[in-house]
């Protein structure tokens, strides 16, 4: 939850442009650190303490805090989470009889706050004759000293939806958000000149532009990268067995489901399973 005092430098930014946007987020900040401090009980955390200063101390980092929100924001970011999973794991070392209930209060901290807001633009570059989608993804809230992350997976790798091979998916990851996925053309990715990344630390928008290799059998417009690829008719096979278990670098949080289709897409992705504690 990194939606409190501690990350508000985001919005330090005077631009009046932008006045309601921050505003909004500000409103949206402040509903959730209600929230955290309604559903998170800060006298059961054995690691906050107040000292004589009447500042707040996590015990656990040794950090200083002037208010609970910011130390909620605190536990939900990379070096308490880290800290905390080094200490269940060196607990569970040490105490081999009883280390299942450390380890899952360890894990149950990690709050995620939704999924990001996105665009994804359909782009055409007529001199190359190439075809583009620019994903835009907003991070708001992003976790201090946390750079989004983008990684395209196979159909084979996923788990959510019956395999096929037209589509292939894109995530993107960026703690405390829910990891989000894009469900895109199973065309190959032209890695060349015009395929980038950018992360826009000030406005917290993560860029990717993916271009397509041309395709030889777009007169038709069926291979068409966006949105106009053909849909398998019949069950599509199952994936096969050895496909299942691979490791992608993002598996805790796939299960937390995939987004809605980009408007106008028409990439539809059911959303997998009820959303998690946080989502709203
Ligand atoms: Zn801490």
């Amino acid at each position: 939850m990194s939606f409190l005092d501690a990350r508000d430098h985001g919005s330090k930014v005077g631009s009046g442009g932008h006045a309601s946007a921050q505003n909004e987020a500000i409103d949206r900040r402040e509903r959730l650190r209600r929230l955290a401090l309604e559903t998170i009980d800060l006298s059961k955390d054995p690691y906050f303490m107040r000292n004589h200063l009447g500042q707040y101390e996590c015990r656990l980092c040794l950090t200083l805090h002037n208010n609970e929100g910011n130390y909620l924001a605190h536990t939900q970011g990379k070096r308490h989470q880290q800290n905390m999973a080094k200490r269940a794991a060196r607990e569970a070392a040490e105490k081999p009889a009883q280390p299942a209930p450390q380890r899952r209060a360890a894990v149950k901290k990690t709050v995620k706050i939704g999924r990001p807001g996105y665009r994804v633009t359909k782009q055409f570059d007529s001199d190359q004759d190439q075809r583009s989608l620019l994903f835009q993804v907003e991070y708001p809230e992003i976790d201090e000293d946390v750079k989004p992350r983008h990684r395209f997976m196979s159909a084979y790798e996923q788990k959510k939806e019956a395999w096929d091979k037209a589509y292939q998916y894109l995530l993107f990851a960026a703690d405390p958000y829910e990891v989000i996925a894009f469900k895109i053309p199973n065309i190959d990715v032209d890695r060349s000149e015009n395929f980038f990344t950018h992360w826009d630390a000030d406005n917290k928008i993560y860029s990717l532009q993916v271009p397509f290799k041309p395709q030889r059998l777009t007169a038709s417009g069926a291979a068409a990268p966006a949105g106009g690829a053909p849909q398998a008719n019949g069950g599509p096979p199952r994936p096969p067995p050895g496909m299942q278990g691979g490791p992608p670098p993002m598996p805790p949080q796939m299960g937390n489901g995939f987004p809605g289709p980009p408007p106008g897409q028409g990439f539809p992705m059911p959303p997998g399973g009820p959303p998690p504690q946080g989502a709203y």
